[in-house]
């Protein structure tokens, strides 16, 4: 099993619920466990600003899966709760996963590129990762509450 860092956000037909419904689905992916939760925060959105705010929250799971197969059951649990993906990047939407950290790996493929190639500028990401996480460091070293040092976290408010 390693440990794998997910990004959850949603702005959408209740993001509470949203959420929630994401973290039973991610318990029930097989070879999979959820290992801890961070609280839920809510933030700005990223882009384009005329839409909601958000419910962002960072989950660690612990997986037996290859990383392409835990993202196919990351993508099936965004379409089973309704994702439409729209032609402009960071609009609204249901329910987003995004695996920030896959164990100590490095990946860049068609598909995924880890550790997430934006996080050093979301503070919505970092600021629930370093909640369950505080000592993580990226795979080359570099700790990740670095990252986080520069950013503005004032609107990183409890959901
Ligand atoms: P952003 O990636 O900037 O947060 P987004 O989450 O809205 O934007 P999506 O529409 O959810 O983007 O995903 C676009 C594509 O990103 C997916 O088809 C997926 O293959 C790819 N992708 C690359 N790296 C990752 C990753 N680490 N986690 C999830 N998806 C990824
Ligand atoms: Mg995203
Ligand atoms: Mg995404």
């Amino acid at each position: 099993m390693k440990p794998v860092w997910l990004a959850l956000g949603s702005n959408l037909a209740d993001p509470l619920q949203q959420v929630q419904n994401a973290l039973d689905a991610l318990a029930a992916i097989p070879q999979t466990r959820v290992v801890a939760v961070s609280s839920f925060y809510r933030t700005p959105p990223y882009g384009p600003q005329d839409q909601p705010d958000y419910l962002n929250a960072v989950v660690e799971l612990a997986t037996a899966l290859q990383p392409d197969a835990l993202l196919d059951h990351t993508q099936r649990v965004e379409q089973e709760q309704g994702r439409v993906r729209k032609a402009h990047r960071w609009g609204p939407r249901t329910l987003d996963l995004d695996i920030l950290l896959f164990d100590r790996q490095t990946l860049a493929s068609d598909r995924l590129t880890v550790p997430h190639y934006d996080m050093h500028n979301r503070a919505f990401m970092l600021v629930p990762l370093l909640e369950i996480a505080p000592a993580i460091t990226l795979p080359n070293g570099t700790p990740v509450a670095s990252l986080l040092a520069p950013l503005d976290r004032t609107q990183i408010r409890p959901w």
